[in-house]
């Protein structure tokens, strides 16, 4: 079994066993998949796109 670490992309948090992460293309290039833990959607931490530097959560 392949063991896979999912961190957030704003903060480098571990959200591995965070049930309330969601994880989604990046909505301007789609190139990266960004990765946002559930206190930073309630909290609306804003993240930037590693490719193109698009910044959300918009
Ligand atoms: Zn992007």
């Amino acid at each position: 079994m392949k063991e896979t670490l999912t961190l957030s992309t704003a903060t480098s948090e571990n959200i591995t066993n965070d049930l309330g992460a969601v994880s989604f293309k990046c909505p301007s290039c789609g190139k990266v998949d960004i990765v946002r833990s559930s206190s930073e959607r309630k909290n609306a931490v804003r993240y930037i796109c590693p490719a193109c530097g698009f910044t959300g959560p918009n």
